[in-house]
């Protein structure tokens, strides 16, 4: 049996997420922009669905748009207000820790014309307010901050700088990439005091390919893609109303138990931690405040390449970082002040709620075996 501890890269759908896409293609396959019956079948599935989502992050169903993914969430976020914003104040702030799809983003437009600022860490790994503050200037339009990181699982304080930004820069739009923390923190919309919120269906067991973005209402947003007028004229395409079907069931299933998949990540989180501080040669790359869903730590003298490997032959899949940057030195980890030794020998371990302190055990047990068997043949 496998042992599956790559949950922050993408989860197993839930069986009723799979029924609930299979059903939807054979049952609902009209297009949600047509006139006739079926089509308004579709169009009233795809809108209670909405509603779900909605609802699970607390704010009403017109302000969220379905989407490809985080990456297109993410992409039509920082695209759509620099367009919309942009000429006239082509200044945008993010932390220096974001995902890819929107650090990547931030560097074409920099390409582009706009000015980035990236908001590193301290000393600590922590983000001040203040961090932020110091960056604004007259032409600020955006502040992107992501709620969780997703190689570390540090949970940055978007709440407490973006509350600080609205109440001295209201006209400030501020963007948060939630995919970590969607369904696994206690926040919402309101609470993240956000303008605009993406996140992702796979990582809370339901469908790959199928995301959304919130947009409050009154937020002023350019398309990326021109086409139709679906979704608002904001993304335009056929909704993909099988993964939305999931993206639904993903959410009401993941609502029944937050708080037992949070405890029982916590249990196999202290249980590896323990273990791992209790093991010679390994580091746990880890930070004040984190979330028990992800794991990082470095085994001395052992690429993490190799380390992976070794596992994956005793049926256990672990990561050496994020799955979006597919190898090469972590620019997370390097911002967080990581040195290159240990994020060249750096594993994520990241759980879902149905891992078990014994595949936790079995994962320990795998490590140690490696380091003997791999420092031993260098
Ligand atoms: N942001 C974060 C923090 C992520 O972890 C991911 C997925 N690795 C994404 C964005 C991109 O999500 P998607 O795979 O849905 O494009």
């Amino acid at each position: 049996m496998a042992i599956y501890l790559d949950n922050a890269a993408t989860t197993k759908p839930h069986p009723a997420v799979v029924k609930a896409v299979a059903d939807c293609m054979s049952e609902v396959y009209g297009n949600p922009s047509s006139l006739h019956g079926i089509g308004l079948q579709a169009e009233l599935l795809v809108n209670a669905q909405r509603k779900t989502i909605a609802e699970a992050l607390g704010c009403s169903a017109e302000e969220i748009l379905f989407t490809s993914g985080a990456t297109e969430s993410n992409n039509l976020a920082l695209r759509g207000i620099a367009a919309a914003y942009g000429k006239r104040k082509p200044h945008i702030v993010a932390s220096a820790v974001e995902h890819a799809s929107v650090n990547n983003t931030l560097d074409a437009l920099e390409k582009e014309g706009f000015r980035v600022t990236k908001v590193f860490p301290d000393a600590n790994g922590q983000f001040t307010a203040k961090a932020f503050l110091d960056t604004i200037t007259e032409d600020t339009c955006l502040v992107s901050m992501m709620a969780v990181e997703n190689e570390t699982g540090h949970v940055l304080p978007v709440s407490a700088v973006f509350k600080v930004l609205r109440k001295r820069y209201p006209h400030i739009i501020r963007h948060c990439d939630y995919v970590q923390g969607f369904m696994k923190t206690a926040e919402n919309v309101e609470l993240l005091a956000a303008d605009l919120v993406s996140v992702s269906a796979h990582k809370i067991h339901g469908p790959k390919g199928i995301g959304a973005l919130y947009v409050r209402k009154g937020i002023r947003l350019h398309p990326v893609l021109t086409g139709g007028k679906q979704e608002r004229g904001l993304r335009p395409g056929t909704e993909a109303v099988p993964l939305i079907a999931g993206f639904g069931e993903a959410v009401r299933q993941r609502h029944l138990k937050t708080y037992e998949f949070f405890k029982q990540a916590e249990r196999c989180y202290d249980a590896l931690e323990k273990r791992l501080c209790e093991t010679d040669g390994i580091a746990v790359n880890r930070f004040m405040s984190g979330i028990p869903y992800i794991l990082n730590f470095s085994v001395e003298g052992i690429r993490s390449e190799t380390m992976l490997h070794f596992l994956e032959s005793k049926g256990i899949y672990v990561s050496s970082g994020s799955a979006c940057s597919k190898g090469g030195r972590s620019r997370v980890l390097g911002a967080y002040g990581v040195p290159d030794d240990r994020a060249d020998s750096a594993i994520r371990v990241s759980f879902s709620g149905e891992n078990t302190v014994d595949e936790i055990n079995l994962l320990v047990d795998a490590i140690r075996e490696g380091q003997k068997q791999l420092i031993h043949k260098k």
